[in-house]
């Protein structure tokens, strides 16, 4: 097995310190074994690093700084994670259980955040009011100050990168907490941070529990905003953090997104989009094709079809699996894999068909086989909560208006899809899903550029594009009376 340092610390202040809660097992999902040890902080390491980043934004090292020169920093830390491209991406396959590809691909996206927002950062330009020849007025953008960032286990690079990249860009100072299960390749951001000249304390990353750090973090009064991915009850108690202290806060929620496919649809292109829609990262992805809502006269063609990719896929550890191809690796836990298994096994209970996988397999690590399960009906738990696993549930329409009234049909809203060669249909479609964004014949387009967020229990606020440097800064307005 790869070695790894067996003990990973937390980075406050510029410093790479133990944790007050003492420390925890990072497991490797695709054995159970223990691959290292990393650093819990507790409440009073948080405050600390919340003063460390307070200090550097009232300081106003980043805030005074012309932003052209602060994107090049930015951009820096992007080209620092691609030189460390393959022990980052190697760190996170041990710690999260993606193939090595999926890994590589993972820091590469990262580092397209700060190219990106690194380009953005002299582009915040505010605007002049006419208030007549008595004055002069007119809007700057100031850098929230302290950003809070409380990332899922997911993609722990790429949503870190997400909030981190358009926060520095905006001249911000953040805390990081990092997710218990996958908290080392955050390091990186760290080390990044450092190379690129910021000062200690402008970048903070600590690991805790979310109970215990992630609770005091969101509720620290010295925190002016918050970003959160993650779960929906976990997000509804960092708004409630969040309201009591009178901060804004964007909530990057789950999904049970649905891709419409019309009688008209090319199911041989969609095979690419199940491939990637929803057993891409095992299916752990925020904005998964979780469901497919197909006109009844293409069902079987399309369950046949999504079989053929299941059982095509070559499951197994993700260090083995280095290159691009028809493969998956682990979950990220045991806990998260017999979850799954159980909400497939509660459909079967209701009547569902189990076309293919739905089991654990009878050997070590957080293995599941691609899964299909088809007759699904709306009223169903698989049609209606998230599984976050590799589980594609098939439901059936007769008319566009039962297709679109299946989609929305759920509390949440992240993303949708709608696949056919009718122009009209797929915009009278993307209209009407309820979403942050729709996909038409392809799932996942888009891209940094693109904003991205939910409506309903999916969150709100927008992050990627030009959207999220909103989160980052406040208005003020500057009205001068001339005489
Ligand atoms: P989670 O809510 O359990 O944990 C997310 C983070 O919140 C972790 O760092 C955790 O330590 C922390 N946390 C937990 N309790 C907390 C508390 N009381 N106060 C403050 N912080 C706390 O979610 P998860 O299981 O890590 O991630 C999976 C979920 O994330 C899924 O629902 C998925 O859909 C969602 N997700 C959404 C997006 C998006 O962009 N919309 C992206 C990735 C994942």
């Amino acid at each position: 097995m790869t070695e790894l340092p067996a003990y990973w610390k937390n980075h406050i202040a510029g410093d790479w310190v133990d944790g007050g809660a003492g420390r925890i097992d990072v497991l490797d999902p695709a054995s159970g074994e223990k691959i290292a040890e990393h650093a819990l902080a507790d409440a009073a390491d948080v405050d600390r690093a919340v003063q460390a980043a307070r200090a550097v934004h009232l300081s106003g090292a980043l805030s005074h700084m012309r932003p052209i020169e602060r994107g090049r920093m930015v951009q820096a830390m992007g080209r620092y994670l691609l030189e460390h491209k393959d022990e980052i991406a190697l760190t996170l396959v041990l710690e999260q259980g993606k193939p090595l590809w999926e890994a590589v691909v993972e820091v590469e996206g990262a580092a397209l955040y700060f190219e990106y927002y690194g380009n953005q950062a002299s582009t915040i330009e505010g605007r002049s009011i006419p208030l007549g020849a008595g004055y002069y007025d007119f809007t700057d953008y100031e850098p929230m100050g302290v950003s809070a960032q409380i990332i899922p286990w997911n993609y722990p690079v790429e949503m870190t990168a997400r909030s981190l990249s358009a926060a520095l860009a905006t001249g911000n100072a953040c805390v990081i907490k990092s997710p218990e299960l996958t908290p080392l390749t955050n390091a990186w951001f760290a080390h990044a941070a450092t190379a690129a000249g910021f000062p200690a304390g402008t970048v903070n990353v600590i690991c805790g529990y979310g109970h215990e750090a992630g609770a005091a973090l969101a509720g620290h009064p010295d925190v002016n905003q918050i970003v959160f991915t993650g779960s929906v009850p976990t997000g509804v108690a960092i708004a409630k953090a969040a309201a009591q202290n009178v901060v804004p806060c964007v909530l990057e929620l789950g999904g049970k997104s649905a891709a419409i496919v019309h009688d008209d649809a090319d199911l041989e292109a969609f095979e690419n989009d199940i491939r990637w829609g929803i057993y891409f990262n095992a299916g752990q992805v925020c904005s998964a094709m979780s469901r497919v809502i197909v006109h009844e006269s293409r069902a079987e063609e399309l369950i046949a079809r999504a079989e053929t990719i299941a059982t095509g896929l070559s499951v197994g550890p993700g260090v083995e699996r280095t290159e691009f191809g028809p493969n998956m690796g682990a979950m990220v836990s045991e806990a998260q894999r017999n979850r799954a298994v159980a909400m497939v096994a509660r459909a079967e209970e209701q009547g569902a068909r189990l076309v293919t996988g739905g089991r654990a397999p009878n050997h070590p690590g957080a293995f599941l086989q691609p899964t299909v399960v088809a007759d699904v009906t709306p009223d169903m738990d698989i049609a209606r909560n998230e599984v976050f696993g590799p589980v594609l549930s098939v439901l059936t329409f007769k008319d566009e208006a039962e297709a679109i009234a299946i989609a929305n049909s759920t509390d949440y809203g992240l993303v949708g899809g709608v696949f056919t060669r009718d122009l009209d249909r797929a915009t009278r479609a993307a209209r009407q899903i309820r979403a942050g964004q729709v996909f038409v014949n392809e799932w996942y387009a888009g891209g940094v550029e693109t904003p991205f967020g939910g409506v309903g229990k999916s969150g709100y606020g927008r992050e990627k594009g030009r959207e999220a440097l909103w989160n980052y800064v406040q208005t003020k307005n500057i009205a001068i009376r001339l005489r």
